[in-house]
């Protein structure tokens, strides 16, 4: 199995050789940010299964949690890339957006439900956790 994906301008690729472990669409208020007002929906993949050409920046930030994160994005285009979490660093969570199949993204949970909107559109045929879920792997 190969999965494939790029930024808006093709400077940043990425090839993905394993099934990916969940996807979560995600609430909370550093997303909306990205998400230009909305969540943004993010699928979870072993990183050691991923391979990246390409020059990305790197946002760094620090969780309520106390977890540092590492949010990238291309240099060139913008397009919000990859988010990792130093406390898990055998996962790499990548933005759905990004993915050449958006069908590999099918999301399975809602997160962070209680920092959206009133009028946010939440799936209500999948489960939503208020805050932070419990980890992907
Ligand atoms: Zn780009
Ligand atoms: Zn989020």
């Amino acid at each position: 199995m190969v999965i494939t994906g790029g930024c808006l301008c093709k400077a940043v690729r990425y090839r993905i050789s394993a099934a990916p472990i969940v996807t979560r669409v995600c609430w909370c208020r550093l997303c909306q940010y990205l998400g230009a007002g909305s969540g943004t929906v993010n699928t979870c993949f072993r990183k050691s299964a991923i391979s990246i050409e390409g020059e990305l920046c790197d946002y760094r930030s620090i969780a309520d949690s106390g977890s540092v994160m590492h949010r990238s994005f291309c240099p060139a285009c913008g397009t919000p890339m990859f988010s990792e979490a130093e406390a898990r660093p055998h996962l790499v969570f990548i933005r759905s957006g990004t993915l050449d199949d958006a069908e590999v993204a099918k999301p399975a949970v809602t997160i962070w439900t209680s920092e959206a909107p009133s009028w946010a559109c939440i799936d209500p045929s999948i489960p939503q956790v208020e805050g932070q879920p419990p980890p992907a792997a």
